[in-house]
């Protein structure tokens, strides 16, 4: 994949240039902010953007402001401030005493909007939002704007009786006076300040006008002496109006916007509003189910820092949208997982196997290695019998081509660290169902190698001893969508959603060391996949596990 291989920082070199040119940041250091909306919880694009805001403050020795993007009063929830701070620090990232929300700063914000009517460069305008759509002109017409040559006075005095709450909603705007020809719409005069008879979470009723967020945002920025500020490429066209608020107000700093790709991933859909819709319409348990991209919902299926922000590492930052197949996040978190997960044994589909010349009523424990890619990790004991679990699809009462497990007269096999066995039939029900696999062990193999170096044919299996077996929940998890693209423009995502994406096995048979699992912990279930506590439905007496990823990997890193 091109874009893990170039993953040169683009952005590194723009601050590179910029410090070596001295100029506008003589004397700062590379000052960053991540400006989350807090109007949803974060999700795995938002990882990308924490990445780079954080870890290039971090690369240059610099810091990083925290700060809720609040100047629209329509959407925010005091709930998502909370689990966006939380979801910060889980990935490991932390903002100091820089945290700020955008409407602390609505006075100043007022205060640069008078000075920039004083100035001559915005005016209060009367257009409804109909007749401003009218008056926008196109691509060969400028726009016009009936009231650009208000004179000063009348447009101050206005300005203050919008702020007293004078007027109802979308009465007047403040609109800056730019360029009503440029190519870019964005510098039509834009407006710049509206009314809203809104209550704001933490400003109360004390605004009926607010800012809008290409005015506010680069305000804020010059206020917290951010250096570069670090977006996602929609806001490229919105440039040269944010340098136009820095250059025309007298804010105490010059801020230097740098655009970068948002980050895809197929199978999914990376917007707040999206995901929000999954939630509000019942299609998934919460913002944190274990099949959303959010990072609690990561978090709850079992994904780990480390593999998340290794991840966003590889993908790089690049200028171009680039669309990553779910399959790379998924292999980023088996490779974490594989060296840090202890290795147990569970039966997600069981069936009783019956060792029929091991004595009934003896039991003996087997040492097994917790993890070979960590030794230090020592060992644990697992106890074996006569009567044990083993997978359902492990036995067949005849074999298909190639089958290599258990069957009547088939090939010896291996119970994993225990013995080496040999089918010799089963049990069935009235119905024919299987009940009961049947099979004699090799005294002599214990520890699961034959005592005469013999080759053993058949596979190694995984089993839990019945007596000691617990119970458990397993879910299983596949892709939220069936289509690759449901993000697309346009596209009716609710559409593409997989009704399988959730498998739930109850009665599963887990052993003995899991019984005090918890929430936190990893397990490679052999054979099966990554598992972990479900850390809203797991309790002891009551285990669930969610499955984080099979052990299968599906990316090819030469494609
Ligand atoms: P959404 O569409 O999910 O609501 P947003 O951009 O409105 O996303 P914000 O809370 O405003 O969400 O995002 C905070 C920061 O995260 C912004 O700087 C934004 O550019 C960045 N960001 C959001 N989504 C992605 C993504 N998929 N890839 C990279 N950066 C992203
Ligand atoms: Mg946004």
């Amino acid at each position: 994949m091109a874009e893990m291989t170039e993953s040169k920082n683009f952005i590194h070199a723009f601050i590179d240039e910029d410090i070596a040119e001295g100029g506008r940041y003589e004397g700062q250091t590379v000052h960053t902010r991540f400006p989350p909306e807090p109007n949803g919880y974060l999700h795995i694009g938002h990882c990308k953007a924490l990445i780079i805001d954080f870890g290039t403050a971090e690369k240059y020795n610099g810091m990083c402001n925290l700060r809720m993007d609040d100047t629209n009063p329509t959407k925010e929830d005091v709930e998502f401030v909370e689990a966006i701070k939380e979801d910060i620090h889980w990935l490991g990232f932390d903002w100091g005493d820089r945290f700020f929300y955008g409407s602390d700063y609505f006075e100043k914000d007022y205060e640069y909007a008078v000075e920039l009517i004083k100035k001559g460069l915005a005016y209060v305008c009367e257009l409804t939002p109909e007749q401003a759509k009218e008056y926008r002109g196109d691509l060969n017409t400028p726009a016009t704007s009936p009231w650009r040559d208000r004179p000063i006075e009348e447009s101050l005095d206005l300005f203050a009786r919008m702020r007293a709450g004078e007027f109802e909603d979308n009465k007047y705007t403040l609109r800056a006076k730019i360029d009503l020809a440029s190519g870019n719409f964005n510098m039509r005069d834009p407006v710049i300040y509206r009314i809203r008879h809104m209550h704001h979470h933490r400003q109360g009723d004390k605004w009926c006008i607010y800012p809008m967020y290409d005015f506010a945002h680069p305000i804020q920025d010059a206020l917290e002496g951010i250096t570069h500020s670090l977006c996602s490429l929609e806001f490229e066209n919105h440039r040269p109006l944010y340098n136009w608020v820095v250059e025309n107000v007298s804010v105490p700093h010059t801020p230097r916007q740098i655009e970068f790709a948002r980050l895809g991933i197929d199978h999914t859909v990376l917007s707040k509003r999206k995901l929000r819709a999954l939630v509000e319409n019942g299609y998934v348990s919460g913002w944190d189910d274990p099949r959303m991209p959010t990072l609690c919902g990561l978090r709850r299926r079992g994904y780990t820092p480390a593999a998340i922000r290794n991840f966003c590492d590889r993908v790089g930052v690049a200028k171009s949208p680039n669309t990553i197949e779910y399959g790379f996040l998924e292999h980023c978190l088996r490779e974490d997982l594989n060296e840090t997960a202890q290795r147990v044994m569970a039966v997600l589909k069981p069936v009783k196997l019956t060792i029929t010349n091991y004595p009934e009523g003896q039991s003996e424990a087997m040492v097994v290695e917790n993890n070979p890619n960590r030794p230090e990790d020592g060992t644990r004991e697992v106890t074996f019998s006569r009567n044990l679990w083993i997978e359902a699809d492990d036995f067949l009462a005849v074999p298909v081509p190639k089958y290599k497990r258990l069957y009547p007269d088939g090939p010896e096999c291996r119970l994993k660290g225990a013995y080496l066995i040999k089918c010799t039939g089963c049990v069935t029900d009235a119905d024919g169902n299987v009940v009961e696999v049947l099979a004699t062990y090799d005294p002599a193999s214990r520890g699961g190698d034959p005592a005469d170096g013999r080759k053993v044919k058949g596979a190694t299996i995984h089993w839990v001893d019945a007596q000691t077996a617990v119970d458990a929940e397993v879910r299983q998890y596949s892709n939220l969508f069936d289509d690759p693209d449901p993000d697309a423009a346009g596209k009716d995502f609710l559409a593409c959603l997989n009704p399988n994406s959730l498998e739930v096995l109850t009665g599963c048979k887990v052993e003995a060391s899991l019984a005090c699992a918890q929430a936190g912990s990893s397990y490679q279930f052999m054979r099966l996949g990554y598992f972990c506590p479900d850390s809203k439905d797991s309790a002891p007496g009551h285990l669930v596990f969610n499955r984080s990823v099979n052990l299968k990997d599906s990316f090819k890193s030469s494609k």
